[in-house]
Formats: C-alpha cells, sequence, structure tokens
C-alpha cells in the first residue's frame, strides 16, 4: 500500500464528501437558475452548501461566492479590486495564484511592494506597517504556506489594516480546515480557499469577502452568485465542499493534535537517523501537518523519485507548479541557497497516516539519502 505523504498538493475525498456528491449526481441534474422543481432542488443544495462552507468559517453566507478554486478567487479579488495606481503589499512567499497576477498588474501600473520573511518564512508586521502608504490599497498575505507550512501573524494584521484602512486578503487555501480560520475572531477582508484541500473535489473553491459591492465581478454572463461570476454552478462540486467543510468542523482540532505528534515523530527520525538536515522553517511557526526538509548534498528530484518508486509520495518545492527543476522561490526568499532549496522535500501529513507509515518513511530515508549522497554532488 502507497504511503501518501502529500496533503498540501492535494487530499482524497472524505468518505462523507464521496456520499453527498454520489447522490448530487444521481438524484439531482436541475440548473439552479431554473424555476421548475429539478432547479429549486439544485438551488437548495448550493444554497446548503454555502450555509456549511460558512459555518465552518463562521463567515455570512451572503460572503461566500464560490469559484472554480483557490486560483480563480485570487485572481477575482486582485483584478477586481485593483486599478492602476493603486499600491499593494503583498510578500515574496505567496502561492503563484497570488504572485502571478499582480505582476501582471504591476506591469499595468499597479504598485506592489514584496515583503520578505525571515528565516522561518514568516514576515514581520513591522515591515507591512512600515510599507503602507495612504495610497495603499491592499495588503495580501498567504495566511499559511503551502511548501513550508509558515503561518503567517494574519491576525495582527488584520488588527493593522483595521486602524490603517487597507484591504486585507488572505490566501487561506492551505489553512482552512488545518487552523482555526474565523472570521468574526480574524477580521480579514477576503479569504480565498479550494474545497480539495480538506478532502473535498477539485476544481470548486470560494472568494469570502465582507464587502461585495467593491469588487468588479471577473466573470460575466447569466448573473449567477447574485451577478459576481456568471456560469452555470457545478453543483456537484458546491455541494462536495459543503459537506467537506461540515466534516472538517466536525473534526478540526482533534485531527490536528493527531497531525502534530506523527509529523513531530516524523522529523525525530530523520534527525536521529541522517546527517545534515535542517527543518526549513520554524516548527512552533507551522501547520501541524507539514515539514520542509533540508537535506544537504541530495537533489531533491532524485530522492522525490526514489521514494516514489518505494511507494511513498512526497513532494519537491511546490507540487502546483512541479516538474520544473527551478529550486523554490519561497525557500530563496528564506535565505537558502539555490542548493539548500533544491535539496528539500515537503512532507505533508493528512487524514490516514498512522505511525506505521512515518516509521517506514524514516527507515527508507536513512537508507535512500546515504546512497544517493554517495552518487555525488547534486
Ligand atoms: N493557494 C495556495 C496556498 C495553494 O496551496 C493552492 C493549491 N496548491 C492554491 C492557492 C491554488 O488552488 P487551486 O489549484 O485549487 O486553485
Amino acid at each position: 500500500m502507497r504511503i501518501y505523504l502529500d496533503h498540501n498538493a492535494t487530499t482524497p475525498l472524505r468518505p462523507e464528501v464521496m456520499e453527498t456528491m454520489e447522490r448530487v449526481l444521481r438524484e439531482s441534474f436541475g440548473n439552479p437558475s431554473s424555476v421548475p422543481f429539478e432547479g429549486t432542488r439544485a438551488r437548495a443544495l448550493v444554497e446548503q452548501a454555502r450555509d456549511q462552507v460558512a459555518g465552518l468559517l463562521s463567515a455570512e453566507p451572503a460572503h461566500i461566492r464560490f469559484t472554480s478554486g483557490a486560483t480563480e478567487a485570487n485572481n477575482t479579488l486582485l483584478f477586481g479590486l485593483l486599478a492602476p495606481g493603486d499600491h499593494v503589499v503583498t510578500t515574496c512567499v505567496e502561492h503563484p495564484s497570488v504572485s502571478a497576477p499582480l505582476e501582471v498588474l504591476a506591469s499595468r501600473g499597479v504598485r506592489v511592494d514584496w515583503i520578505a520573511p525571515d528565516e522561518s518564512g514568516c514576515i514581520a508586521v513591522a515591515d507591512v506597517e512600515a510599507a503602507i502608504r495612504p495610497e495603499t490599497k491592499l495588503v495580501c498575505v498567504i495566511w499559511a504556506n503551502n511548501e513550508t507550512g509558515a503561518v503567517q501573524p494574519i491576525a495582527e494584521l488584520a488588527a493593522l489594516c483595521r486602524a490603517r484602512g487597507p484591504w486585507l486578503h488572505a490566501d487561506a487555501t492551505q489553512a482552512i480546515g488545518k487552523l482555526d480560520v474565523d472570521l468574526t475572531k480574524t477580521r480579514v477582508d477576503s479569504i480565498a480557499s479550494s474545497a480539495h484541500k480538506l478532502g473535498g473535489p477539485k476544481g470548486v473553491g470560494a472568494l469570502v469577502l465582507r464587502d461585495q459591492a467593491t469588487i468588479r465581478p471577473f466573470l460575466l454572463g447569466g448573473g449567477q452568485e447574485r451577478g459576481h461570476r456568471g456560469g452555470t454552478e457545478n453543483v456537484i462540486g458546491i455541494a462536495g465542499y459543503g459537506a467537506a467543510c461540515r466534516a472538517a468542523a466536525a473534526t478540526g482540532a482533534a485531527q490536528g493534535e493527531t497531525m502534530r505528534r506523527l509529523r513531530d515523530r516524523l522529523w525525530r527520525g530523520i534527525q536521529t537517523g541522517i546527517s545534515g538536515v535542517r527543518w526549513n522553517g520554524d516548527p512552533v511557526r507551522t501547520l501541524a501537518n507539514t515539514l520542509n526538509v533540508g537535506f544537504a548534498g541530495v537533489a531533491g528530484e532524485v530522492l522525490l523519485q526514489a521514494l516514489d518508486l518505494e511507494g511513498i509520495s512526497v513532494s519537491a518545492g511546490a507540487a502546483c507548479h512541479s516538474g520544473s527543476i527551478e529550486p523554490s522561490k519561497v525557500l530563496l526568499a528564506m535565505g537558502k541557497t539555490p542548493e539548500e532549496a533544491r535539496g528539500s522535500l515537503r512532507f505533508s501529513l493528512g487524514q490516514g497516516v498512522d505511525e506505521a507509515q512515518i516509521d517506514r518513511t524514516i527507515e527508507l530515508l536513512a537508507k535512500l539519502v546515504p546512497r544517493i549522497r554517495e552518487l555525488g554532488e547534486p
């Protein structure tokens, strides 16, 4: 049986999500915008899911806009909010679904300040504060990083932005279901999310925003999502997302403690059994399920493939855009050298991982890393 330690890339469907989606697939083919019975039933499913997503986040259901995932949510927010002349403060450790749109917007006259993290991968609130100017429209910060698991000080940034004025957008894709993302406690203006990171299906997510009116619609069409996102709703996916959020709300904190225990066991095993290893990040300010390790003198891609052949799935750099052998920009921004970044692997745990799997992973790493080192410098 394979050992799947790549849950930040995607997670398997939760059984209750599968059940919900199968039922919707079989029983409800209606168009939620149609009035007759079938449409009304589909509409009810979409609205139930909206309540379930809102429930997990302590958000208003009316603030949830369903999208095709976090990529669309981030693009919608950035292109819908910003205009030439606006100023944005963001970080050097954003997901490409934020950094790529911001680079395009920068070429169109939006001014962007990129804040570097320290070696933990976290940014300092004081650096953001110093960068805010009267014309700053947006502060845009990833809540938890997909590659390192570094958790940013979002509550402090929310307080800062409320005091100073700019809109705060947090890409919460990796935070939801792993951290307590409660929008009544942490007053961000908008967040992006993707269902498949918490046991839901791929291709569905949400942009959650308090102030609906300020954002220009990104997709124009039939007026769905209260006129903000044209296109017939992905009813099956949305129902699956709702079911995933309901399940996550029920299991959240307990799951986190199990992940931390297993992740720390993995790190202890790696540290004890292998020389020249280093945790990329700060254990205290990292998601409980994530461990990013630098193996000195090893090419990450080679170790990844060797583990894959042995039945273990992990990730080198960011899975979403892997296939490239470019060193991770996130690790470089944390001050790692290109060699250190290339020699790093991400282990991300989730439902189904147990102690035996962790011990097997440690055992294989202790065997493979010295062999790869013997083959020569990366
Ligand atoms: N933001 C973060 C932090 C992510 O981890 C991901 C997925 N890797 C995304 C955005 C994009 O999500 P999706 O591909 O589902 O649109």
